[in-house]
């Protein structure tokens, strides 16, 4: 992990990002601060209040000034209470008010990133910035600002009193202020700096035991839980020394700070004892003073603390910003064209080539092609050979980097994204359902589908069937902490979806996972009911599906290197006759499936 550095720019991210968000809360912010203002003066004058006490009540023995002064000061603090009521409910609620908006900007922001942003990112960090990052922008909101201005105003305030009151003195108050500075400056480096790494090491920690979790099953089938355990238990002994370290500089902060700000205060009680005793100050204003002092040395050390977590939000906040205010890696066209209806599903490349990064090599090359309406197409090729990259430049997941893909003679960059992709529709390899009901899975291909609707697709895709075998029909949980649903029957439920939608256009993903025989065939009789009609491009893995399909393209290394149909191409293309061949005596081994 590189060492995280907070330049000046991380508090421009900090206002850039949270100015824009405050300012509908404007109101509500300027009277929390005159509250916090008040407070504060209340919390200031309280001093002289005691001098006044020391000083006038005691030295004439009016025991009836003390009851007032008593009175009095109670009045005040019970004031004091109201106003911080007050204060602390405003700037609570509109942290939380932030900080929700903050959270749906940031989700609105990743969601519509393209899968190439997903790519090259851990989703775990992804989501830590909706939660934690975004936690610690609220605790700042909630207590770091009202503290830094309380404290700040507490600071000036008492440093202006006592230099009034008494400029002899206060230079021994100040004393202190250089040492503290200057501790605070090395440790509070040190604590931050052990801080990130802490962050980092942690973070790498949890990612691994997310990675567990999901692989499980391969790490129990290679017996490696004690290997898995003895790791993370290393990690996190890495991530408690760095704690301990931590602790030792936090400690030495803390000593070294309250140190100096005791010692202040024993060099003006000692400076204002000598005073007092010549005569020169009343014991009224040596107290008074000695409360300014204790004030001073407080506000320093909450303003050395606040400052380590103002850098931490200040980071958080820079992560965030960056999400937030980056810019869509697929631009929008600016005059979407409309494809004219009914949308024909003719799709063509044309010279394309593709990479998926700047340094990486050319996935596609010079790829044309021209599918007509209703056509059925399968890719082949070995892995690798860039059948699924070809696929998913039609949805626009990707743009190309030369050439254009077109949907019905429109190059798909001209038509807008929730236009193009309602034309498409697509069933993965291993198709995901969400945790929740049947019905609403299969409600995610059109949303506002009627229950008929639902039933009528589900019935075509033969997956009315099993769903009405569940206790609860198509209101069963599948996913997290509900049934859990067959490989056969997911995608029964993933090509229902797709139904429901109706697009001109299908890609699908052929599942290289062998089904036992009954759901392979009502698998491919519910594709058959999908496909009637539209154009298809699939990425084919079994025999009967090339064998059927209207062209077949043969991809090798990004480039199409034959078409035509499964009898020419096995008659003239070497890689198709070696795919086959490679494939065929599995296939006479199975004499069910034909992985191509
Ligand atoms: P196929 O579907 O034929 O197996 P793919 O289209 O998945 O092939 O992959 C083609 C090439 O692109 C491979 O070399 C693969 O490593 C690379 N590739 C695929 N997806 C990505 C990605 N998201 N980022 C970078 N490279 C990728």
């Amino acid at each position: 992990m590189s060492k995280k550095r907070y330049p000046p720019r991380q508090a421009w991210g900090f206002l850039r990002l949270l100015i824009p968000r405050l300012s509908p809360y404007k109101g509500a912010l300027a009277a929390a601060g005159v509250l916090l203002l008040l407070a504060t003066g209340i919390g200031l004058a309280f001093p002289l209040v005691v001098r006044e006490l020391l000083d006038s009540a005691f030295l004439a023995g009016d025991a009836s000034l003390l009851n007032r002064i008593a009175l009095g000061l109670l009045g005040l603090f019970a004031v004091q209470a109201v106003i911080n009521f007050g204060q602390s409910y405003l700037t609570a609620s509109t942290s939380e008010r932030v900080v929700a908006v903050l959270r749906q900007d940031l989700f609105k922001a990743l969601v519509y990133q393209p899968p190439g942003f997903f790519d090259t990112r851990r989703v775990g960090e992804l989501t830590s910035r909706i939660s934690s990052d975004t936690g610690l922008i609220q605790g700042v909101l909630r207590f770091g600002i009202p503290e830094l201005v309380r404290q700040g105003v507490f600071l000036i305030g008492a440093l202006i009193l006592v230099t009034v009151t008494h400029a002899h003195l206060t230079l021994a108050t100040l004393a202190a202020i250089p040492f503290t500075a200057l501790v605070g400056w090395i440790l509070g480096k040190r604590v931050r700096r052990l801080s990130t790494n802490i962050q980092d090491r942690l973070a790498e920690a949890v990612s691994r035991a997310e990675q567990v979790f999901t692989q499980i099953q391969v790490v129990q089938a290679f017996t490696r839980e004690g290997w898995e355990e003895e790791r993370f238990r290393g990690e996190v002994d890495a991530v408690r020394d760095e704690g301990l370290r931590r602790a030792v500089a936090r400690a030495g902060l803390a000593g070294a700070v309250t140190f100096s700000a005791f010692g202040a205060i024993v060099l003006v009680l000692w400076e204002g004892g000598r005073l007092v005793l010549e005569g020169a100050l009343t014991p009224g204003t040596l107290v008074a003073f000695l409360l300014y002092a204790v004030t001073i040395a407080g506000a320093i050390m909450s303003l050395a603390g606040f400052w380590g977590n103002l850098q931490e939000a200040a980071g958080a906040a820079e992560r965030i910003f960056e999400l937030i205010e980056r810019p869509p890696e697929l631009r929008a066209p600016e005059a979407p064209a409309i494809l004219s209806r009914p949308v024909r599903g003719e799709v063509m490349y044309e010279g394309v080539s593709f990479r998926y990064g700047p340094e990486l090599p050319l996935v596609l090359d010079g790829i044309e092609v021209e599918i007509g309406q209703g056509e059925r197409v399968a890719l082949v090729g070995s892995s690798g050979a860039g059948k699924s990259t070809m696929a998913s430049l039609i949805p626009r997941f990707y743009d190309v980097e030369n050439g254009e893909v077109r949907l019905d003679g429109v190059d798909v960059r001209r038509i807008g994204l929730q236009e193009l992709r309602s034309h498409i529709g697509i069933v993965p390899q291993e198709p995901m359902l969400f945790a929740g009901t049947i019905r609403e899975n299969l409600a995610y291909g059109r949303l506002g589908a009627s229950d008929l609707e639902i039933r009528e697709v589900a019935r075509m895709a033969h997956a009315h069937e099993f769903i009405t075998g569940f206790p609860d029909g198509y209101e069963q949980i599948v996913g997290e902490r509900g049934v859990t649903l067959s490989a056969g029957q997911r995608q029964r439920i993933a090509i229902a979806r797709v139904m429901l939608r109706k697009p001109a256009v299908l890609i699908l993903d052929e599942a290289s996972s062998s089904l036992d025989a009954e759901s392979e065939a009502l698998v491919q009789d519910a594709l058959d009911h999908l496909m009637a009609g539209r154009t298809t491009v699939v990425i084919a893995h079994r025999l009967s599906t090339v064998i059927r399909a209207d062209g077949i393209l043969v991809l090798d290394g990004g480039a199409i290197v034959d078409r035509g149909n499964h009898a020419e191409l096995l008659h003239r293309s070497e890689v198709y006759h070696r795919l086959y061949r490679r494939q065929f005596d599995d296939a006479l081994a199975s004499t069910r499936e034909v992985d191509i």
